[in-house]
């Protein structure tokens, strides 16, 4: 996708549902490669990272 991984078309799914977090290739620009998967759960690990902070 030409603008990357902050596209608003992947917002809705890229936004946690209550405790339910989403990752895998599919939800990144870079779709069906490893790098679109291992940003994808780094993007995760760190919005979990920053709740258990914040809590
Ligand atoms: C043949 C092939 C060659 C490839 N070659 C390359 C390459 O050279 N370079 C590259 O960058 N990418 C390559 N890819 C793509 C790369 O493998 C994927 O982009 C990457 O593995 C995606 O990682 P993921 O964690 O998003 O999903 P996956 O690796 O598919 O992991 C999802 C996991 O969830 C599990 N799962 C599914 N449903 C459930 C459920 N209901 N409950 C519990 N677990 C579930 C699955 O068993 C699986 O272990 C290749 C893919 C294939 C098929």
């Amino acid at each position: 996708m030409p603008d990357g991984p902050g596209a608003p078309a992947y917002a809705p799914v890229n936004t946690a549902q209550g405790h339910v977090y989403f990752a895998g290739d599919h939800l990144n620009y870079m779709d069906a490669r490893q790098h679109g998967a291992v940003s994808s759960a780094r993007k995760v690990v760190t919005a979990l990272h920053q709740r258990v902070l914040a809590s």
